[in-house]
């Protein structure tokens, strides 16, 4: 169920690089290309669904179960104090790629001094590869068993 004009769907297909940290037969996690924090992670399914209504119960279940322990790995590789997790759907809840993804955003004590979201960094990709190389090593999948219930 691949989307031809879809970024995501470019991506899961190898059509387009991205900074890939985890991936299985569901699933592909990878780091964002603008991130609001270094370590700003999207954990997206591989069908095409818009937005979260189009997906069906189990599947949300499954993409969230996985959630946690992206952002344990994320956070510890990038020592984070505390995490966001965030999905929106429709442009008015800001979403800019319209297929379904949770965004992981590792945050900092001092990161919002004035009380508003930090803003979205210009990062090179090669920066990025190198995020998405520190933070594998803590990606632990011993308890893979509940990951799909
Ligand atoms: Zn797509």
């Amino acid at each position: 169920m691949k989307n031809e004009t879809c970024v995501f769907c470019a991506i899961i297909e190898r059509n387009m690089s991205a900074a890939v940290i985890y991936e299985d037969s569901n699933f592909l996690v990878l780091l964002d290309k603008y991130p609001i924090n270094l370590g700003h992670t999207l954990v997206i399914p591989k069908l095409h669904y818009d937005n979260l209504l189009g997906m069906p119960s189990r599947e949300v279940g499954s993409l969230y179960s996985l959630v946690p322990k992206i952002a344990k790995a994320v956070t510890e590789a990038v020592h984070a104090d505390g995490f966001n997790v965030g999905q929106n759907n429709g442009k008015a809840a800001n979403q800019i790629v319209p297929h379904v993804h949770v965004h992981i955003i590792p945050r900092f004590n001092c990161d919002s001094p004035n009380g508003k979201w930090p803003g979205r960094q210009l990062i090179s990709f090669e920066e990025l590869l190198i995020v998405a190389e520190k933070i594998k090593p803590f990606l632990d999948f011993s308890s893979l068993g509940d990951l799909y219930p």
